[in-house]
């Protein structure tokens, strides 16, 4: 793990850190002002701390944890990624798209990840390690300093969303996501203040921790990767589906849905020839209807093709009577806009290949 930064600590556990630095505790808001308000990590800008405190606070809570390796962009600039490289060497990948009405982050919360899913070109390598927190945040600071500052197209603007859709699996490394959460959505200046309704945790189906988040009383959009609504083929494609099967996934959805009054997204990437023939997008509409009612939104995202994989995206007429009859069945569907393809920045294309 990386050496301790502020943005791992709650407002208490900064306060603590501070004193028994020998500063002040009102040092610790100044100092969670610059980070989460201000965006700044840089001590010369800290004027309103003296030089000799402001040196050993930052030093000691606000070391370097992620440098830029590269950043990679298209769709006229609008989306670009960054590959990040951590104190320790490890690599990791963060997506920001800047759409004319808001900038979404995708971000990882482990680099690698253990899910093994056929079609992911994160799971063909496995996990490499669990982020931190604060390494969690650092990909969220740097994105809203970009947006900031007018380093995307458009000119400045605001960071609106944060996507837990990048490498790894998020409920695999649940407090310090559950961590990240609180310092991306609590109030400046103990976090940056972005609605809990506009950050996403997408999961493949981890049922205890979706239970256990649902006991946290948040209001952060789920969204769970199904991919095909019958078991014998999920094994396959999600193969956590052998511990955990689609109708406790979905049933552990609903619980989230009934304790936030939120919708789930469903999200299915539509495979050629291997999940997008009629009877499953009625399966998958029967089933989302029965358990989940008016709670479940479907996302459709037609496979992005990942190196070395023999399959690729559902054809156009497929996708469209896929949506047709998911709708049907009474379940909101809809077929979502991949951005940065050409850059494998797209979802399930992340590798972080140095
Ligand atoms: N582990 C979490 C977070 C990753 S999110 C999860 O699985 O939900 C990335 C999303 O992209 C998931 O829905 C994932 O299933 C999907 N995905 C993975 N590989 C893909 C690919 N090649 N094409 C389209 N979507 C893909």
């Amino acid at each position: 793990m990386p050496p301790r930064h502020l943005a791992d600590l709650s407002a208490e556990e900064l306060r603590a850190a501070v004193t028994e630095l020998g500063e002040k505790p009102f040092r610790a808001r100044q100092l969670a002002h610059h980070y989460f308000a201000r965006l700044n990590t840089d001590a010369e800008a800290m004027t309103d701390l003296p030089a000799s405190s402001r040196d050993k606070l930052v030093g000691q809570l606000m070391p370097p944890l992620l440098t830029p390796v590269r950043y990679t962009d298209t769709d006229g600039g609008t989306t670009r990624k960054t590959l990040w490289r951590a104190h320790d060497g490890t690599l990791l990948e963060s997506v920001l798209m800047r759409y004319p009405d808001r900038a979404t982050v995708c971000i990882s919360s482990q680099a690698g990840c253990g899910m093994a899913c056929p079609f992911c070109a994160t799971g063909q390598g496995g996990l490499k390690r669990n982020l931190s927190t604060a390494e969690i945040v650092e990909q969220v600071r740097a994105a809203a300093a970009a947006m900031r500052d007018g380093d995307m197209p458009g000119g400045p603007g605001r960071l609106s969303n944060v996507v837990f859709m990048g490498m790894g699996e998020p409920l695999a490394n649940y407090k310090r996501v559950l961590n990240a959460v609180h310092r991306i959505c609590d109030p400046q200046p103990n976090g940056f203040g972005l609605s809990q309704r506009s950050v996403t945790v997408s999961t493949v189906g981890v049922v205890p921790a979706i239970r256990r988040m649902t006991a946290e009383g948040l209001q952060v959009t789920l969204a769970v990767s199904l991919h095909t609504p019958d078991d014998e083929l999920r094994d396959t494609l999600v193969p956590v589906n052998n511990r955990w099967k689609v109708a406790e996934v979905l049933e552990a959805a609903r619980g989230y849905a009934d304790q936030t009054g939120r919708r789930v997204s469903i999200e299915y990437a539509l495979i050629r020839d291997v999940n997008d023939q009629p009877w499953r997008a009625d399966l998958l509409g029967k089933l989302l209807h029965e358990h989940l009612g008016q709670f479940a939104h479907v996302n459709l995202i037609p496979l992005n093709p990942t190196p070395g994989s023999k399959w690729d995206a559902s054809p156009k007429p497929v996708q469209r009577e896929f949506v047709r009859r998911v709708r049907a069945a009474g379940v909101p569907c809809t077929v979502r806009d991949t951005r940065g393809q050409e850059i494998a920045a797209a979802c399930g294309q992340l590798a972080a290949e140095g």
